[in-house]
């Protein structure tokens, strides 16, 4: 079974993509950016899956890879094509390569003229192709800088892409009105600059009068992603806060096992959010965990310090990832919810008042 997710990337705009074999567990990600590194990794382990590589359909002009980060992170290999120019991949890749993702693969088809550099990814049984920014949906790249040709960008749309079956799915690289998926029929009839009966001269006309604003980011991702996504300094930013072993989850929580709440070396706060009955119940509670009931909560945080990690704990574990959600707001910035709650301290045998 193929596992597929599309991600996305509100200040830039990027989709993210997810391909995985089930069956053997590996995944690979295409065109991941550095802020989301964490939230990538999060949803890689929490689906079982391991990250083999990151693929990178050009040198980006409008966000930083999360290739080299990513590859500290797990051990992913760096994929990007040959023609990008950029320094610093595992594997350089050229029209034809076929990289292996467990039993399915994807083919690269060179798809240059919004950059020089820029493949499409198209998935062995041509059900899905993964264009980059040479065609986006009823859209393509700009050609104004880089190594912009449009010309170029027409020939590679109309003979590498739009030659892939009808049915073929096309998840572009960007949308900047939410659409998040198109076909190979459709662009060619639809594609306002390059499909029906539009000429190249056509398209070039059309791309000299875009009166685009040149992109924000192009002064540092441009350098950076010739680098393949690695900062100058070359160290990885903190994955984790230092105070305790935490684990982020695709939900955008830290998470603490119950085994590291019983090692916390320090002033920390535990803080139980469930109801007073509960806390003194049959489950019990952990012992010096100051009761605060959830709804409660938003208006006797300044009995809690925010300089002082905190530790949030329920019954199962939802309360309180919604109570560590509450502490983020009120300015707290160490708080951790308690993998599992009160259900799987007990199940683990610790101790309880
Ligand atoms: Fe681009």
């Amino acid at each position: 079974m193929l596992v597929f997710r599309q991600l996305f990337d509100p200040p830039s705009s990027t989709y993210t993509y997810l391909v995985a074999d089930r069956a053997s567990g590996e995944a690979i990600l295409i065109d991941p950016v550095f802020e989301q590194a964490r939230r990538d990794a999060a949803l890689v382990r929490e689906l079982d899956l391991r990250l083999v590589a990151t693929l990178d359909t050009h040198v980006h002009a409008d966000h930083v890879t999360g290739a080299w980060l990513l590859a500290q992170m797990t051990g992913s290999r760096i994929v990007i094509a040959r023609s990008s120019g950029a320094e610093g991949a595992d594997r350089y890749v050229a029209h034809g390569d076929r990289i292996d993702v467990g039993a399915r693969h994807l083919a690269v088809r060179e798809t240059p003229g919004h950059t020089n550099g820029c493949v499409t990814y198209v998935l062995d049984d041509a059900s899905m192709a993964f264009t980059g920014d040479a065609l986006l949906i009823r859209g393509t790249g700009r050609t104004d800088f880089q190594q912009g040709d449009a010309e170029r960008l027409f020939a590679s749309v109309r003979e590498q892409i739009l030659s892939l079956p009808d049915h073929c799915l096309l998840y572009p690289a960007h949308d900047y009105r939410g659409l998040t998926v198109t076909s190979v029929q459709e662009e060619r009839r639809f594609n306002p600059r390059l499909g029906g009966e539009a000429h190249k001269e056509d398209f070039a006309g059309y791309m000299q009068h875009l009166g685009l604003a040149h992109p924000k980011q192009i002064a540092v991702a441009v350098p950076a992603n010739l680098k393949c996504g690695r900062p100058e300094h070359g160290h990885v930013p903190a994955e984790a806060p230092a105070w305790a072993p935490l684990t982020y989850t695709f939900a955008g929580i830290w998470e603490i096992a119950p085994q590291a709440v019983t090692e916390l070396q320090g002033p920390v706060q535990l803080v139980d959010v469930r109801q007073p009955d509960e806390y003194t119940g049959p489950l019990g509670h952990v012992r010096d965990a100051k009761l605060i009931p959830l709804g409660e909560l938003a208006q006797r945080v300044g009995e809690l310090d925010p300089d002082r990690p905190a530790v949030m704990i329920c019954r199962s574990g939802a309360r309180s990832a919604q109570a560590t959600v509450i502490l983020q707001r009120a300015g707290f910035a160490n708080v951790a919810n308690l993998t599992g709650g009160m259900l799987r301290w007990r199940s683990e045998g610790l101790p309880v008042a």
